[in-house]
Parts: C-alpha cells; structure tokens; sequence
C-alpha cells in the first residue's frame, strides 16, 4: 500500500546535453506514473528542468544549508528559496555529502529539521562504506545515522514527508549494484527500528528506497523485495532509460 517512490539524482554531472534526452524520454511517456517522481537537478539546472517537466514528476533540491531564513550565505541553498522556486523536496545527508564534504550525522539531521519544519518534504540518505559492512556494523551505523536525524524531528514526520534511501556507499557509482538479498536485509533493518523508534504506523507507511548502481536491468529484482519500495538513481537517471526504472517500480 505504500506508493513506489523513484528519484533521480543528477549530482554535479549533467549539462543542458544529457539532461534535454531525459526530460524529452519523460516527457514522451506521457505517463501520470503508478511511482511518485522527484528529480535533483544541480542548482543551476533547477528552473530549466521544472520549465521543461511536462509529466507528473517533482523536483527537488540536492542539499540544503541550515539556515532557517535567506541571508549571507555564499554558495548555498535556503529553504526559503525552495519555496520561492515552488519545490516540495529537499536531499540530505547524501554519501557524498557526508564523504566528500565532511557533513556529521547532527550537521545532516539539522538540514531535515529545518526543511521539516518549513514543511518541505525529505529524503533523508544513510548507508555504510565497505570497511563498515566487511567489519560487520552495516545496521549499526545506518541506525547511528537514523538516530541522529529522529532526536531533531517530530515523529509524525517519518509517516507524512520523510522517504529514507537507504544508500551503501560501496555501490554508488562502481557498477556493483547490492543483491537483492542484501538491499531487503538493510531495508528490513531499517524497518524495524522506525518501529521500535518511532512506532508501527510510521514503519508501514515510510517508503524506504534503495540507491547505487541502480539500472534497468537490475531494478526488478530488487523492487521485489517487500521493504524496497523505490529507488535513487544516479547514473542512470541521466540517461532516457530512466523512465524504464520508474515503469519497473510497482
Ligand atoms: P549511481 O546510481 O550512479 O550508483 O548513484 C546512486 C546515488 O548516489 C543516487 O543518489
């Protein structure tokens, strides 16, 4: 009963090049689609994109800084802007958010409280780097990084405006997309602590998507799994096959 949630996260790799074949793909699908749709374009690509859109799909921005009001802040994004864009959706604690620019788990739990609060919507991206899953502490830090996000949000916020991507830092970008079997163990995981924490509506209603290596050809099997109920796609949402990951997600 959860509707499958698919986003596209264009990262800092798309030109006006790749992203005019996408929209054009999405475009001719002419679909109101079973899958809600959110695309991330770059900053700079976010009004063209929406411009551009002619189907039922969203757009949303990639990170966001904490600030609560417009100010001076050089180089990045407030939620009054997204607003003011007429944007419902905010990424953050993306693996390269974390990885590449040193954001803490409270730096990334802060980014959902203050979009939460002004009533955007979220999606909140956890998963572990290799060393963490070969040590055996994949559920542990997922949970770390889930806890830390629950101490600054209303609990009501996981049911109505928060999906979780559960992202393994591992099969981002590298082409090693995780097992099926593997994906449903950390979204099962994932499951069951928004039961134990924040309770058994929240658990039933909040999409958990998985994300990393994510291709037409392997987005069936994994969108099988009971506890996967969408994706977050990089490389491939830049390309017009993207429409073939979100008619797979049923
Ligand atoms: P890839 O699909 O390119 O592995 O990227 C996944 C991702 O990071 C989406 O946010």
């Amino acid at each position: 009963s959860r509707r499958p949630w698919v986003g596209g996260n264009w990262k800092a790799a798309a030109t006006k090049a790749t992203i005019g074949p996408v929209v054009e793909a999405l475009n001719k699908s002419g679909e109101g689609f079973a899958a809600e749709v959110v695309i991330f374009p770059s900053a700079m690509h976010l009004e063209s994109t929406k411009e551009a859109l002619k189907v039922d799909a969203k757009i949303g921005v990639q990170n966001i800084h904490s600030a609560e009001k417009l100010g001076a802040f050089t180089g990045e994004l407030v939620v009054p802007q997204v607003q003011d864009m007429g944007l419902e959706w905010v990424m953050v604690g993306h693996s390269e958010r974390r990885h590449l620019f040193g954001e803490a788990d409270a730096v990334v739990a802060e980014k959902a409280r203050v979009a939460l609060a002004a009533g955007l919507k979220v999606v909140v991206c956890v998963g572990e780097k290799l060393d963490e899953r070969e040590a055996g502490q994949c559920r542990a830090v997922v949970v770390r990084q889930l806890d830390a996000v629950a101490a600054v949000v209303p609990a009501e916020s996981w049911a109505a405006s928060i999906v979780v991507a559960y992202e393994p830092v591992w099969a981002i970008g590298t082409g090693k997309v995780a097992s099926a079997e593997q994906a449903q163990e950390a979204h099962k995981d994932i499951r069951e602590w928004l039961e134990a924490k924040i309770g058994a509506a929240a658990s039933a209603a909040c999409r958990i998507v998985y994300g990393g290596s994510v291709k037409p050809g392997n987005c069936t099997g994994l969108g099988a799994q009971p506890d996967i109920d969408g994706f977050l796609v990089g490389g491939a949402a830049l390309k017009p096959e993207f429409v073939d990951i979100i008619r797979g997600a049923q």
